[in-house]
This record gives structure tokens, sequence and C-alpha cells, in this order.
């Protein structure tokens, strides 16, 4: 496990606007941390630890920045006059049940908060910590709108070990999953990212998509993997030291941030057929988030 220092911080604000012309239902969100102990190679979040003066690639998985007031701003600005109950997404730069979470206990405050305001939200994890808060989910439910999303890349531990290394194993996050669906929770699985040549296989999506499914899920969402400054230049280094027979590929497909779209099309469309396969579409359930496409989410 990776040695981290916390750093210790009072915020101003808990809820951050978000305005994506793409994804017009995604307009708030919350982060009781900055940074991730995830450590995932491909972490669209890395970029932004630059703005606090940190490098995007080891102070990143290191180096977390805690808002130890997160859950009282919260509560103040859930109450004011103006604030009309809209949905926040929780952990969108960072996992809200990384281990700090065990240490501080923000994200559970702030399901708190959710709760006793009845106010809607969703989630993005990797964890399986989140079980620990069955029961909370679970009142949160009963009084305003609340999704989990579990996000899964591949069942495959030979790749999951290089591209997560300090997640829980995708096994453990779908029973996990099997808990809170259980529990009459809304899980749903972020098939993200979808990885050139080491996860982009049928065999793969397929593989996920039915344990989704296996597990409780309620929608599959996914996103293929795009490199963005402050994440491209710890990927790409990866790639060369890990899988040097993929680079080749990559520079070729990442030139900028987004994979070509033919590419991203054709992907989309096979997990749409999977999604049809095995009963996943969303005709029959319900749909995805829109947080979903920010992640990789998360
Ligand atoms: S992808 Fe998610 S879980 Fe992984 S390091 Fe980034 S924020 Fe953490």
């Amino acid at each position: 496990m990776l040695q981290v220092t916390f750093e210790e911080i009072e915020c101003k604000s808990a809820l951050n606007r978000v305005r994506i012309p793409s994804m017009p239902g995604l307009r708030w969100t919350l982060n009781p941390y900055r940074a991730c102990q995830h450590a995932c190679v491909y972490c669209f979040a890395r970029g932004n630890h630059e703005y606090l003066g940190y490098n995007s690639g080891s102070d990143f998985d290191r180096r977390v920045v805690v808002k130890t007031n997160v859950a009282s701003v919260l509560r103040r600005e859930l109450k004011r006059p103006g604030w009309r109950r809209e949905s926040v997404t929780i952990g969108t730069a960072c996992d809200p049940y990384q281990q700090a979470e065990l240490k501080y206990g923000l994200t559970r405050a702030a399901l708190q908060a959710f709760r006793d305001h009845a106010n809607p939200c969703s989630l993005i994890t990797k964890s399986a910590g989140i079980t620990r808060d069955v029961a909370l989910l679970r009142e949160l439910s009963d009084v305003a709108e609340c999704s989990v999303l579990f996000s899964i890349a591949t069942l495959r531990e030979d790749v999951w070990r290089h591209i997560e290394p300090e997640t829980a194993k995708p096994k453990q996050r779908l029973e996990a999953m099997r808990k809170l669906a259980d529990a009459g929770i809304r899980c749903g699985v972020m098939l993200a990212p979808i990885i050139p040549s080491l996860t982009d296989d049928k065999e793969n999506l397929e593989a996920v998509m039915k344990a989704a499914r296996d597990h409780g899920a309620a929608f599959v969402g996914d996103n293929v993997l795009y490199l963005k400054p402050g994440t491209k230049e710890w990927f790409m280094p990866f790639l060369r030291e890990t899988y040097p027979h993929l680079l080749p590929r990559y520079e070729r497909m990442y030139r900028g941030i987004y994979a070509p779209k033919r590419y991203s099309e054709e992907v989309h469309d096979t997990v749409q057929r999977l999604r049809a396969r095995w009963d996943m579409s969303p005709e029959r359930r319900t749909p995805a988030p829109e947080v979903g496409q920010l992640q990789f989410a998360v």
C-alpha cells in the first residue's frame, strides 16, 4: 500500500456547479477529497492536482487533500432558500470511498446531510468500503433518488493489477454491489474506461456486462479511455514499461485527447449490442446517470 500524506483544509463551498453542454443532467458535484489513493494510471482527474502545485503523477496518488468541514458547509448550502434540491454527484474528481474515508468519514457525513435534506444524489466508486454505509444509503433512498455506480473496466486480474493498483478487486466491487442492490439501493456499473487492446475485446466487455447483471446492476454505462494533459504524460510511460508492444498503436490513436471517433463508435455499438443481449438495455432497465460519461470517471 502507498504511503499517503493527508493535507487537511477547510473548504469555502462544498457544491460545485458544472456546465457541460453534452451532459445537461450533470449540474452539481461534490468531492470530499482531492486526488485519490487508488492510483489508477488512466485517471482523468490527475491534471486537477497541478492547480494545487503538485504533480499529477505520484503526488496525485500520495498527497490527498481532505476537506474536513465539507459536511457542515454542505448542510449550510442545502439550507439556502435558493437551493432547488437538484441532484448532486459525489466523486467526480476522487473516489469518495478511497482509504481516506476510513479515517475521516466525510462521504458518510455528506450522505447524512443529503438524507436529512431529502436531496437526490449519485455516487461513483471502485471501493468495497461503501458497504459500511448500506443502512445510510437505504435511508437516503427512502427519501430521495439515490444511485451508486461501481466503476469496473475488466474482471481480468492481471490487467486490473496494472491499471488500478490500489483499488478493490473487481470481484469485490461486484460483491459490494450485490449487497447494496439486495438492500434496495439502485446500483449500476460504469464499464470504463474501455482501453484499446487491453479491455476493448468483446469477451471482456461481455464478461463485465454479464457480471453486472448477475450482481444486481440496473444499468451499465460505458466510456472509452481519454487522455487529458496531466494524465497522458503518466499513462504513456506506464504503457511503455508495462505493455511496450501497444505503444505504437496508442501514439497513432491518441494524438489528441480522445480516441478516433470511428473507434469509439464501434466500441459503443458493441456495448449496445451486449446490453440488449444481457437484458441491460435502457428500454428494459433504467438509464445510467450522465455522470458515467465523466469518469474515465470515475
Ligand atoms: S479513476 Fe477514480 S478511483 Fe481511480 S484514481 Fe481516479 S478518482 Fe480514484
